[in-house]
């Protein structure tokens, strides 16, 4: 079959097995044509979770997203669209070294990003999005702060709540943490008077240099919301998003031989009609218990995110 055709018969298996197709923003633009929702993780799961009449759910990105879904959803059958698409940040502290870091830290609360894997989560107090960091732990009522895993986006908010102790652990994003200094000044030489959008998961002296800090939908509505050219530092999924949205417009990928997830862009159409067919994939499995565990982390982001 061609991608016509591909997405075509693509269209028909949804219906024929009453799967709902959601596709994280950084996927490849051909499986965004052919998802009932795209947008960033937490939202994907939120949408599916008021979803009620839908029983199975094909997610197109990495584990940590799938496994969100099902915390929320589950009731639901949550298939991950390709079974090695993981993210690398999601397990880069493990649930023992957290734990061990409770027992010696009694008063330290531990806020995880969303980026993380369900076992994490059910070891941390609070979850957070890139968009409700800072409002969540300037919310918190511990005075110190252990944000897993990502030191950009903890360097980032702890910028923002000057009041909190907080305590970065060392891990990032590989894909984000590898745009340079010098990637942000060779756009604005190549791009003279175009704003600069980054996502926080990008190193703190390269976030320093852009106009504008923000989450994928962020960054999205920020460029919807300006006149001006941009250029779009977070991975290539949303600059070609924007592209094709709006093909007036000047949006320019910064560093764009670094900023594509090889673990985002695993997945195929191929791939996503076999799964949808229950030949591909992998169906998401979690321990009730666990889940209780990792749902109470986001029912306090949701407490204290609003
Ligand atoms: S872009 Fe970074 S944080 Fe997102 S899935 Fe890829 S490795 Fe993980």
């Amino acid at each position: 079959m061609n991608t016509s055709e591909l997405k075509q018969a693509i269209m028909q298996a949804k219906k024929d097995t009453g799967t709902l197709v959601l596709a994280h923003t950084y996927q490849d633009p051909d499986i965004i044509d052919i998802a009932d929702i795209s947008g960033d993780s937490f939202a994907l799961s939120k949408a599916a979770a008021k979803m009620p009449e839908v029983r199975r759910v094909l997610l197109c990105g990495v584990r940590f997203m799938a496994d969100t879904v099902k915390i929320l959803s589950p009731e639901k059958e949550v298939v991950l669209s390709h079974r090695k698409a993981t993210c690398p940040m999601a397990e880069q502290i493990s649930p023992e070294r957290v734990r061990a870091f409770r027992q010696e830290n009694p008063d330290v609360c531990v806020c995880a990003y969303i980026n993380t894997s369900t076992e994490l989560k059910a070891e941390c107090d609070v979850c957070v999005t890139s968009s409700t960091a800072v409002k969540i732990v300037s919310s918190l009522p511990s005075k110190k702060v252990l944000f897993i895993p990502d030191q950009n986006l903890g360097s980032y908010v702890a910028k923002f709540v000057p009041e909190k102790e907080i305590i970065l652990w060392d891990g990032c994003c590989p894909t984000h943490h590898s745009v340079s200094v010098k990637d942000v000044q060779d756009a604005k030489a190549k791009h003279p008077g175009a704003k600069i959008a980054v996502h926080p998961e990008c190193r703190k002296e390269v976030v320093a240099l852009c106009d504008f800090i923000g989450s994928t939908s962020e960054i999205i509505n920020y460029c919807k919301s300006v006149s001006d050219d941009v250029v779009i530092a977070t991975e290539k999924g949303v600059c070609d998003k924007l592209s094709r949205d709006y093909p007036e417009r000047g949006f320019f990928q910064l560093a764009p031989t670094k900023l594509v997830c090889p673990n985002m862009k695993m997945t195929t159409l191929q791939n996503v009609y076999d799964a949808i067919l229950g030949n591909f994939g992998d169906v998401i499995e979690i321990e009730e218990e666990l889940r209780l565990k990792a749902k109470r982390s986001i029912d306090n982001m949701l407490k204290y995110g609003g």
